[in-house]
């Protein structure tokens, strides 16, 4: 493993770098990678940030989001990228099966892999760790990266500034959860200090739905929501026709899930969709209750003990129906 000393001084010379994040890359992902790229290209870095899949349109409007680069649909440009990259920083995930079709290239690279993040269980496939799962978002540990470990916080201008306040903002939901603590606000105020527009940022991201996303979200509403009162549980899920009938874009379903876990008393919310590559399900809870064991147990995947996902390769159905038989083994944490 590296140390911080041995990291600032690889920077101290122009790399090839590139920047990467997870699978359908969320707020957090793309705003601390952008935040990152907007800092690196100051010191004359040959920056790149290349990402598993495409994003929502609520997303795609940071600073530099012209130059990022889509794997799948560039596969020949990115594998070189990252063949050649000196550096390659993984952002906002600790896993390689995280960034999907890009994690073969990443594994064979020879470059200096550089982990910062804020999950759970790591893997260990990185040179260099800058990991604390208190942080409310990655982008958050972008910032002390930068302004305490490198001690560079005059880097820190407008356009790093903007990408690193959306990356906080989206994964804190808005300032809300509990890792939002003191210090999360004394940096998004640097953040505002350095030039991110807080009310105009909060605008792009959360004030740009489209009619049909609207319309999507109230048929999941008052159509397909069940509420199990017995176990303090709310569960929403949409078929693959339901998509196709609402034309819903990436990102259109984030956020759903919260309305589920927003009624009084409930502990866990599912959101559980049909997609063409298999089921995807997202799961939030409150308090103490383990939404990652949930996913890590049952639905190959993981994440936070209040934010979790994971996959299914059965049919929605039984997936649902899994999903409620499991709630028996959890009555006791979902009721008290
Ligand atoms: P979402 O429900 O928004 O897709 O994901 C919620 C949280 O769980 C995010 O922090 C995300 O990183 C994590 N997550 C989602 N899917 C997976 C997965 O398949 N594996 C793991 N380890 N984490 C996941
Ligand atoms: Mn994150």
């Amino acid at each position: 493993m590296l140390d911080i000393a041995s990291v600032a001084r690889l920077l101290e010379q122009p790399r090839k770098i590139v920047i990467t994040t997870h699978h359908k890359p969320d707020g957090d992902a793309l705003g601390s990678s952008l935040g990152l790229y907007n800092y690196l290209i100051q010191q004359g870095h040959h920056a790149k940030v290349v990402v598993p899949s495409d994003y929502p349109d609520f997303l795609s409007w940071m600073p530099g989001n012209e130059e990022v680069i889509i794997y799948t649909e560039n596969v020949a440009i990115s594998d070189t990228l990252i063949a050649e990259a000196e550096m390659i920083f993984c952002l906002d995930f600790n896993a390689l099966s995280r960034i999907n079709a890009m994690t073969d290239s990443v594994r064979a690279s020879q470059a200096v892999k550089l982990m910062i993040d804020h999950h759970l269980e790591p893997e260990d496939f990185d040179d260099f760790r800058y990991w604390d799962i208190n942080a409310c978002a990655t982008a958050q540990l972008v910032y002390t990266f930068i302004a305490d470990a490198l001690n560079n916080k005059a880097l820190i201008n407008k356009d790093v500034a903007t990408c690193l306040y959306t990356g906080i903002m989206t994964d804190s939901a808005s300032f809300r959860l509990p890792k939002t603590t003191a210090e999360v606000h004394l940096i998004a105020a640097e953040l505002i200090n350095a030039g991110a527009v807080n009310w105009r940022i909060h605008e792009l991201v959360y004030n740009s739905s489209t009619e049909n996303r609207l319309r999507f979200l109230g048929h999941c509403l008052s159509s397909k929501l069940e509420v199990l009162y017995e176990y303090n549980t709310a569960i929403v899920s949409v078929t693959k026709a339901e998509l196709e009938q609402y034309d819903v874009q990436t990102g259109d379903t984030e956020g759903i899930v919260n309305f589920a876990l927003s009624i009084v008393n409930i502990k866990l919310a599912a959101f559980i969709v049909e997609r063409t590559d298999g089921i995807k399900l997202s799961l939030r809870s409150k308090g103490e209750f383990p939404a990652n064991e949930i996913c890590k147990k049952y639905f190959s995947g993981g994440g936070h003990r209040n934010a979790a996902g994971g996959r299914s390769d059965k049919a929605l159905d039984e997936v649902v129906q899994e999903l409620k038989d499991i709630l028996p083994n959890y009555k006791k944490l979902l009721i008290q």
